[in-house]
């Protein structure tokens, strides 16, 4: 997608776990500007705003708050359907930084989605305030995509926030995707050899994770004849007989893992039974 055109909105999508800050971000960002309406077909409630920043026009589109991209529930449904559907330039992923381990695994289904995502870093004011400090341009790198320190209770950080999206808006930058353990990543090359010739390239690799967890909304959109669920079915199997576990958790557990040492690697926790004296 081309976003260079100056003179188009940029529509970013706020993403995050419930509670995160998202709507109060969503508010910093665009004062009281908004227009509230339904989903269409869903009884959830949909919050679109617009601001102007440096003369660029930025469509803001507040969504339910979720804690994974499966399609369990109508929240996630609706998020999916935004991202995917509505011409989102930018996803701004609202994280709690204050429970960065928790919230990092939507972060990392979102980056799988190859669209330019930002990542908030919220509630930095709780962080300081415990005493931790987080490596941003660490994490920044270990993940690849921007990270942006708000307090959006504070209106700390939405200026930044906004400089940084409509810079993503404009470039081809793609987030870097986390590589699983061979045994799984070979499945995922095999999966992707199976839906080469009916998606485009930067789809591939979300298409390919979410069949191999037997997503049924993704199986329904590919409308695979017998022979191709089999051969999927067959490559889905030997994975979950080999690590011995069913193929959601094998990625659950996968993404976990590595959330793990992201964290250890960019977070330095105030000790513990350390007191501070003045
Ligand atoms: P949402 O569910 O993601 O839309 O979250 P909300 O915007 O409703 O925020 C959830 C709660 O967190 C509210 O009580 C906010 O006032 C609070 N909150 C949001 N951002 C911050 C922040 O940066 N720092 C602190 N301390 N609280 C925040
Ligand atoms: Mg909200």
């Amino acid at each position: 997608m081309d976003n260079r055109d100056e003179n188009k909105p940029i529509t970013v999508c706020f993403v995050g776990n419930p509670n995160c800050g998202k709507t109060t971000l969503f508010n910093a960002f665009t004062g009281s500007k908004l227009k509230v309406a339904n989903w269409p077909g869903v009884t959830v409630e949909r919050v679109e705003g617009e601001t102007v920043y440096k003369g660029r026009r930025i469509h803001v589109v507040d969504t339910p708050g979720i804690y994974s991209l499966t399609s369990y529930t109508i929240e996630e449904l609706v998020t999916r359907r935004c991202i995917e559907e509505d011409g989102v330039d930018v996803i701004i992923n609202v994280v709690d930084a204050s429970s960065l381990e928790r919230n990092l695994y939507l972060t990392l289904q979102l980056l799988e989605l190859k669209k330019p995502v930002i990542l908030a870093l919220n509630m930095m004011d709780i962080v300081e305030k415990r005493g931790d400090v987080i490596d941003t341009r660490k994490l920044s790198s270990v993940l690849g995509v921007p990270v942006v320190e708000t307090s959006a209770l504070k209106g700390k950080g939405t200026k930044e926030l906004m400089e940084t999206a409509k810079k993503a808006a404009g470039s081809a930058a793609k987030p870097a995707v986390h590589a699983f353990s061979d045994v799984i990543e070979n499945a995922m090359g095999q999966i992707t050899e199976l839906i080469k010739d009916v998606t485009e390239e930067d789809q591939r690799r979300w298409f390919a994770v979410k069949l191999f967890e037997r997503d049924e909304k993704v199986l329904a959109r590919f409308r695979f004849g017998q022979d191709v669920r089999d051969k999927l079915e067959s490559i889905i199997a030997a994975v979950e007989e080999e690590l011995d576990d069913d193929a959601e958790s094998i990625i659950t557990d996968a993404r976990y893992q590595y959330i793990t040492e992201v964290v250890k690697s960019c977070v330095k926790k105030k000790k513990v039974g350390m007191t501070v004296s003045d």
